[in-house]
């Protein structure tokens, strides 16, 4: 018997600062930390689809199958790479989980330290196990995430750390690549693009993203930019800065958003429109999407669905509508816990009889 060697099913997806490359401040010279984040899948939710009617398209951008499970893998492999460029030691960042948890990984993939500063008792278990893991140096702060970014803000402008947050230029350049893959999975842009809103850098990323293709003739026309906050959380919906913000969203609970005016122009310009949903709203998303969908998303990414649902009679017929799930579900396992919608019966004997009594036979 020979052996025959395998062949190459597909080509493998080389991360998104390859894939993109053109588009992208990068030079040859760019040591590229990479951990082949992005090409996360669009798919079909049909039974929120079927909620709106009139021939609506509803797709989801599982960015909860990212590296790290969040979105913020895409900004990290860029501030990272032009960290380490620019000769940096260490990165520094305030978070409220997700972004810690991409810091730490690619800035430990890269040979380089990792700071963070989280507010205590307002991290998801599954976050902060991450960072931790990943080799971060975490310090909690009885404090609430503005606070910790200010701290941060004055940090990397005093000593030699770079800041990794969504103000760093960089993690929104690679946010982008978010839209450019919708694009190129649809063949143009969606008529809305539902998304969740903490300190606003992604929804600023993804519009920069489809402006870009617009411009290349890659799509020809933009989507309706639809923002999303929690209603203990909605300083941009209200207008005014939340000093104690409250949400079970931790990861979008945010009193006063880093890209606040950035955010409002995406909104004009796009003709889109911010809402409030609350978090009883963000939970039946996230209980429909995990038990009619099959998809786990965290709470916070389940704010583009429920506020999608909240204006759906504003939904145009045939409208093809994209919802960005910013994180997976496992993230945040004790809010899963108290919401799982299955039944979970304990206690029972090991016994085939009464177990089959249990399951109604
Ligand atoms: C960071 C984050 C957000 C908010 O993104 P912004 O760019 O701060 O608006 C939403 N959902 C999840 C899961 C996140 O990690």
């Amino acid at each position: 018997m020979s052996l025959t060697a395998a062949k190459t099913v597909h080509n493998a997806w080389p991360g998104l600062i390859e894939a993109y490359r053109p588009f992208l401040p990068v030079s040859a010279t760019t040591p590229v930390v990479t951990l082949h984040e992005g090409n996360t899948p669009l798919i079909p939710v049909p039974a929120i689809a079927a909620e709106i009617g009139r021939q609506v398209q509803v797709f989801v951008k599982y960015d909860g199958l990212n590296p790290t499970g969040s979105f913020k893998d895409r900004g990290m492999t860029m501030a990272i790479s032009k960290a380490k460029e620019a000769g940096a030691k260490a990165v520094i960042c305030a978070s409220t989980g997700n972004t810690s948890a991409a810091a730490a990984a690619y800035a430990r993939r890269g040979g380089l330290r990792a700071f963070v500063l989280i507010p205590e008792g307002y991290v998801a278990l599954g976050k902060l196990a991450q960072a931790l893991v990943y080799g971060a140096e975490v310090m909690a702060i009885k404090g609430n995430f503005d606070q910790a970014l200010e701290i941060v803000r004055q940090m990397s402008e005093t000593y030699p750390v770079t800041l990794v947050n969504s103000v760093n230029p960089y993690r929104l350049e690679g946010q982008k690549t978010s839209a450019f893959e919708i694009v190129d999975a649809l063949g143009n842009a969606p008529d809305w693009l539902c998304i969740p809103m903490g300190n606003a850098g992604n929804i600023t990323a993804y519009w920069m993203g489809f402006c870009q293709y617009h411009e290349q003739d890659r799509c020809d026309r933009l989507p309706r930019m639809m923002g999303f906050q929690a209603a203990g959380a909605a300083p941009i919906v209200a207008g005014h800065i939340f000093p104690q913000p409250e949400t079970l969203a931790t990861a979008i609970r945010i009193g006063n958003p880093a890209n606040w005016e950035r955010a409002i122009a995406v909104k004009d310009a796009s003709q889109g429109q911010f809402h409030a949903v609350t978090d009883a709203e963000i939970l039946a998303a996230y209980r429909m999407l995990a038990s009619q969908e099959g998809i786990f998303c965290e709470p916070a990414s389940a704010a583009s669905v429920a506020g999608l649902l909240k204006v759906k009679e504003q939904v145009p017929t045939g409208a093809t509508i994209v919802c960005v799930l910013t994180g997976n579900g496992l993230k945040d396992p004790e809010i899963a816990m108290q919401q799982q919608g299955g039944q979970f019966h304990q206690g029972i004997l090991p016994e085939l009889e009464t177990v089959a009594k249990v399951m109604g036979f």
